[in-house]
This record gives C-alpha cells, sequence and structure tokens, in this order.
C-alpha cells in the first residue's frame, strides 16, 4: 500500500490563527495548544475517521481524548439524540431518561445503589469528594502520584513533577495553597508504604481516590492485590474509597475495572465512555453516601441529566451492553498493541507497549512501564516528532503516548495502522536518531 504523506495542514493553521483572535489560546482546553505541529482543525467525523479542513481523513485514537468509544456520530446514538432534541434540552426537573439510565449504570457496576449526575469527571470529583467528607467528618484525601482527577483545586496535585522535580507542589499557577495541604500523596503500586501513610494519617482521611487502572500515566495495571488490600485498608480506617473510573468505566468492561478486578469501591466516578461523546458524568455509590445529597450536602448543576445526555447515555450503555462488545474491544486492543510492538521491533525502535481493553500505551526509548517512574523515563520530545509522522500517514493519536479504540475499528484499520506506524517509526528515527540517545 503506498501511503501519500501530508507535508502541511495550512487551512488547519489559518483556522487556528483566527481563532487565537478570540478564543483563549485558540483552543477550548489548554492541552490542546500544545498538539503537534499546530492544533488540528476537523470538520467531521463518521465511525473510526476524522475528516480535517484541509481535507484529509484519519484514523482517529485520540477519540476526543476517550470519549468516542462507539465511533464518531454512532447512528443509535445519534438517532436517541436527534429524537430528543426537538422536545427540549432540559427542564430544570425530573424526566424518565434520567432513572433509565441510573438503573443501567446501578446494574452494571457490583456494589452500587444509586448514582449522581454531572457534566464532567472534574465536577463528579468535587461531589465524591463533598460526599466524603460530609460522612467522615474528616478534611483530608489520599490521592496517587501521576494520577488525574481533574483541573480543579483539590484534585490537580501530584499529577506531573513541577520545574524542579517537585510532585507536591502546585499543579498550576493561580491555585489555593490551602488545598495542597489536603492531600496526602502516595505512591501507585506500593502497597506496603501506602498501607504505612494511611496507618499515618488514620483518623485525618475522608477519602483514598484512585485510577484503578493508572491511564493517565502509562496504562499501568494494578498489582494483583494492590485494589484489594487498599479496599480493606479504607475499611479499616474509615475511609471511603473512590474509583475514578472516568477513564476504566464502561471500558474495560462493562462494569469497568470493578467488575473486572473484584474489588468494590464505595463511590465510582464515571465520564466519557458512558455517552459515547456526549458531555455527561456521574458518581456511583452506596445508598448512605449518596442519599446524603438529599439530606444537606450540596450538589447541584443547571445541566445535571439534562435529556440530551442521557438519551446519548441510554442508547449508548445499550449498546455497550450487546453481547461480545467486550471481547471484541479486548481483541482489538490487543491487535493493536502487539502490532505496534511488532513494528517498532521491525523499525529497531525500543518500545515498551501496555494495555487493557481498548486502551493502549506505547513508550519510546523504554523497554517497561510498569511504574510512575518508567512513565516519565518514556522519551517524550521523540514521540512529539513521531505524532507528526502517523499523522503525516494518516494516523491521528494523543500527545504522552496513550491511543483509544472505539468499536468502529475495523481488523484492517489496525492492519494499516500498524503498517503506517512501522514507516513513522522508521521516519523519526532518520530525523532524530533512536529515541533515549542523548540529543
Ligand atoms: N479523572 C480521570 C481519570 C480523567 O482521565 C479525567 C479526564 O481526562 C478526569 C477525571 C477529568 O474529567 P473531565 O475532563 O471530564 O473534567
Amino acid at each position: 500500500m503506498t501511503i501519500t504523506l501530508i507535508d502541511s495542514w495550512p487551512t488547519s493553521l489559518s483556522s487556528w490563527e483566527r481563532a487565537k483572535r478570540t478564543l483563549g489560546g485558540g483552543v477550548s482546553t489548554g492541552l490542546r495548544a500544545a498538539m503537534k505541529p499546530h492544533p488540528l482543525s476537523f470538520s467531521g467525523g463518521s465511525g473510526a475517521r476524522l475528516t480535517d479542513v484541509d481535507g484529509n481523513s484519519y484514523l482517529d485514537y485520540v477519540l476526543g481524548w476517550g470519549p468516542v468509544i462507539l465511533g464518531h456520530g454512532h447512528p443509535a446514538v445519534t438517532s436517541a439524540v436527534v429524537a430528543q432534541a426537538p422536545h427540549g434540552a432540559t427542564y430544570g426537573n425530573g424526566h424518565r431518561l434520567e432513572y433509565e439510565v441510573a438503573e443501567r449504570i446501578v446494574d452494571a457496576i457490583p456494589g452500587m445503589d444509586r448514582v449522581l449526575y454531572a457534566n464532567t469527571g472534574s465536577e463528579a470529583f468535587q461531589v465524591a469528594l463533598r460526599l466524603a467528607r460530609a460522612a467522615t467528618g474528616r478534611q483530608k484525601y489520599m490521592k496517587f502520584v501521576g494520577h488525574y482527577h481533574g483541573w480543579s483545586d483539590p484534585a490537580l496535585i501530584g499529577y506531573r513533577p513541577d520545574a524542579d522535580g517537585r510532585l507536591s507542589g502546585p499543579g498550576t499557577r493561580g491555585q489555593s495553597a490551602a488545598a495542597l495541604d489536603d492531600v496526602v500523596l502516595a505512591s501507585w503500586g506500593d502497597i506496603e508504604a501506602t498501607l504505612e501513610l494511611m496507618r499515618t494519617h488514620r483518623g485525618e482521611l475522608a477519602a483514598v481516590f484512585v485510577e484503578p487502572v493508572l491511564c493517565n500515566s502509562g496504562v499501568i495495571l494494578p498489582s494483583h492485590d494492590f485494589l484489594s488490600r487498599l479496599r480493606d485498608a479504607c475499611t479499616a480506617i474509615g475511609a471511603v474509597l473512590v474509583f475514578d473510573e472516568v477513564i476504566t468505566g464502561f471500558r474495560v468492561a462493562y462494569g469497568g475495572a470493578v467488575e473486572r478486578f473484584g474489588v468494590v469501591p464505595d463511590l465510582v466516578i464515571l465520564a466519557k465512555a458512558i455517552a459515547a461523546g456526549y458531555s455527561l458524568a456521574a458518581v456511583a455509590g452506596t445508598a448512605a453516601l449518596i442519599d446524603q445529597t438529599s439530606a444537606g450536602v450540596v450538589h447541584a448543576g443547571t445541566y445535571n441529566g439534562n435529556p440530551i445526555v442521557l438519551a446519548a447515555a441510554r442508547a449508548t450503555l445499550d449498546e455497550l451492553a450487546r453481547p461480545g462488545t467486550y471481547q471484541m474491544l479486548e481483541e482489538k486492543g490487543r491487535a493493536l498493541a502487539t502490532g505496534l510492538a511488532r513494528a517498532a521491533a521491525n523499525a529497531g525502535v525500543p518500545l515498551a507497549v501496555n494495555q487493557i481493553g481498548p486502551v493502549v500505551q506505547t513508550g519510546p526509548g523504554v523497554d517497561r512501564i510498569d511504574s510512575f517512574d518508567d512513565f516519565l523515563r518514556i522519551d517524550a520530545a521523540w514521540y512529539d516528532v513521531g505524532i507528526v509522522e502517523m499523522l503525516r500517514r494518516g494516523i491521528y493519536v494523543m500527545p504522552g503516548g496513550r491511543w483509544y479504540l472505539s468499536t468502529a475499528h475495523t481488523d484492517a484499520d489496525i492492519a494499516a495502522t500498524v503498517a503506517a506506524a512501522g514507516e513513522a517509526f522508521r521516519a523519526t528515527t532518520e530525523l532524530v536518531g533512536q529515541p533515549g540517545e542523548p540529543r
């Protein structure tokens, strides 16, 4: 197969220049400003493909940074939204879809009694933290370095090292210094040190938040008893265990990481895959925790549970619940992961690859990603060049090495991707040398 190389994106570039005159940074979320070679502008998507304003078509492994699990413009989701739209966008009061989606969530995730709706994962984190604090009367919470729980003041701590390599400092300029005092930072995967820290802070910890698979920093699976020991320790000290399943929820299994690893937390945060690209988030949990919202714990939001996103969610969950969906997603993920590893080996490029279900992490310049430290050793500068070489060959991937797959990606798409990636790896090496080498 001959691939026509894309050399430049003139209309995307001029769109970005125009956007910058009225839109902060020319992007709707700050991270996008760093996309290589510059933010692209898209005119539409269909299934596994996206088309940009220059007319280039890509196989999409960004998928809106995760949510588009059924591919772009999925017919069942689109019909559900189109059917709801003439009946109104929001009622500011109850409707049938609220409980129909909540029933599906409670049925899907073991141990959950109730659901709350929000619009984004960051908001859902906020209400989960508040519920834990209200229930325990405690202030602090534990999180793990490299785990991401959104961009709010209390959440954005210990995600990436700052310029001095510190993880315990502010996550951004403009953050409340007081937020830092509430966080106890633990090391992902080191259960003995984590348990020791929990013992030290017993009586202070309202909650322990964890991405049950560390998707945001390397797609690192928990060691075999990490989650269950965390569960036992939370019970022992009376802290609320929160699984942040914004990525893993309805993605690594229908019941998310709770089903996959068989460990039941007190609260589960959901977003991304739950509505296939529409902005719905949720917190599922025990009745005792969630019912606090009708007993003096404030949780609000004008758009919470609006019928448009819930119509999308009901259709999405019904699609995902079809027999064989998760086996298919696992097989696609495995095919992509092994294909990329093979393509890298053939190109002589050292590349670690992690995968669970339809989430894959590539790590140029390292031979394994088993810890956050391994993740930080990935040659990100090499990958930035690699991203552009992929883009030139019609493959659209995220910065940082993570790839998402949807149900719409075919075996042929994956094979074409692996072939293009092999060429991109070679081209990148010709341009900047091997990953991991000093340059
Ligand atoms: N938690 C996790 C695990 C995430 O990956 C994200 C976003 O990527 C969030 C929370 C925040 O979600 P949102 O971007 O919808 O606020």
